[in-house]
């Protein structure tokens, strides 16, 4: 991966990276995800640009928000590893980052069996998934990863 100094010297919204990036993705309607289409190697989507690997949602980040200062880590409100949308994305330091996944544990622990077979039925009469994210305090990733059986499988 390049340090954040090269990417830094980037300037905001690049003609030739934005629609680079952009055709790599899929919006996901419900959840306004943009999603990585291309296989994952690693735990982020990685593109190859100017010479060089990097994290596809920090460039994203950096074409769409701001630059990054050292140090910070850019974390996804949505807990979607496979998504760039630019608003979805925050930046923070490494301890925000861990508290941030203890918080996200919990809430998603929160959930009851029974809750988990609500949101199915739910999901399954085209119930918006982020009326139920909002509903039942969780991420739309959640609402997405229980409808298609990625996390409850025993349910
Ligand atoms: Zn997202």
């Amino acid at each position: 991966m390049i340090a954040v100094s090269w990417l830094n010297s980037l300037t905001f919204y690049r003609d030739d990276i934005v629609p680079l990036l952009l055709s790599k993705v899929e919006k996901n309607i419900d959840t306004d995800c943009w999603e990585w289409l291309e296989d994952i190697k690693a735990r982020y989507p990685a593109v190859w640009t100017h010479g060089g690997m990097v994290n596809a949602h920090r460039l994203a980040f950096v074409m769409f928000n701001r630059k990054l200062a050292p140090g910070e880590v850019v974390r996804h409100i949505c807990d979607n590893r496979r998504c760039i949308n630019p608003l979805h994305l925050l930046a923070g330091s490494q301890a925000d980052n861990v508290k941030d996944m203890v918080k996200r544990g919990r809430l998603v622990s929160k959930l009851a069996p029974e809750q988990v077979k609500e949101i199915r039925q739910q999901r399954a009469r085209k119930e918006p998934a982020l009326a139920l994210a909002t509903r039942f305090g969780v991420s739309a990733s959640t609402i997405y990863n229980i409808e298609h059986r990625k996390s409850w499988k025993h349910l």
